[in-house]
C-alpha cells in the first residue's frame, strides 16, 4: 500500500499534483477541502457550519475533519493507497491520522511538501478565484488569513514528519510536469 501526504500552503498546487499522482499510482484521493465543499453543495448541517469558517479562511474543527477522513478510509478497504491532500493541517490531526493508520497497519510512506513563497501563493489563489467560483479564493484578506493559518498551525507539522524521517521537500515553482517528476522521484526513492 502506498500512502502519501501532499503537504503545503494553500495555492501550492496540491490539487493539481494530486490529480496526476492518483492517476499514476492508482491511489484514492482524500481531500478534506473537497469533502467539505461537497457537504456545502449538499446543504448538510455540517456543510453550513463549515462554510462560515471556510469563507473567512479559518480552519474547521479537528473533530470534523478527522471523522471525515476516518469514514472515507473505511469506505475504501480495497484501496491501493491513499493520497491525503489538505489533511492533516494541525498537530491534533496528524496524531489522529497516525493512530488511525497504525490501527489499520497501513503507514504513511512519505510527506511531500511543496514549497512556494507567500507572494506567489497570493497571486495564484486570486487568479484561480476568477474561475474557481470559490469565495475564499476571491478576497485578498481571506487569502492572507488562510496563509496565516497555514504558517501558524500547519507548517509546524514539517518538524513532526521530519522527526519521523518522512519529510521530503519539493520546489513548487516551475512547470507542472517538472514538479510532478520531482514528486514521483521522491515517492519512488
Ligand atoms: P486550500 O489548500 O487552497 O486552502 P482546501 O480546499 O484544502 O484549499 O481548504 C479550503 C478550506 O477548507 C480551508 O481554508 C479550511 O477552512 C477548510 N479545511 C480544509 N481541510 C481542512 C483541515 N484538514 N482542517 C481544517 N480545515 C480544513
Amino acid at each position: 500500500m502506498l500512502n502519501i501526504i501532499l503537504f503545503g500552503p494553500p495555492g501550492a498546487g496540491k490539487g493539481t499534483q494530486a490529480a496526476k499522482l492518483i492517476e499514476k499510482f492508482k491511489l484514492v484521493h482524500l481531500s478534506t477541502g473537497d469533502i467539505l465543499r461537497s457537504e456545502i453543495a449538499a446543504g448538510t448541517q455540517l456543510g453550513l457550519e463549515a462554510k462560515k469558517l471556510m469563507d473567512k479562511g479559518i480552519l474547521v474543527s479537528d473533530e470534523i475533519v478527522i471523522n471525515m477522513i476516518d469514514s472515507k478510509i473505511s469506505q475504501n478497504p480495497k484501496a491501493n493507497g491513499f493520497i491525503f491532500d489538505g489533511f492533516p493541517r494541525t498537530l491534533a490531526q496528524a496524531e489522529a491520522l497516525d493512530k488511525l493508520l497504525q490501527k489499520l497497519n497501513i503507514p504513511i510512506k512519505a510527506t511531500l511538501a511543496l514549497e512556494v513563497d507567500n507572494e506567489e501563493l497570493t497571486k495564484r489563489i486570486l487568479l484561480r478565484g476568477k474561475s474557481s467560483g470559490r469565495a475564499d479564493d476571491q478576497d485578498e484578506a481571506t487569502v492572507r488569513k488562510r496563509i496565516e493559518e497555514y504558517t501558524n498551525k500547519t507548517s509546524p507539522l514539517k518538524e513532526y514528519y521530519k522527526k519521523q524521517g518522512k519529510l521530503r521537500t519539493v520546489n513548487g515553482i516551475g512547470e507542472i510536469d517538472e514538479i510532478f517528476g520531482a514528486l514521483c522521484r521522491e515517492i519512488e526513492k
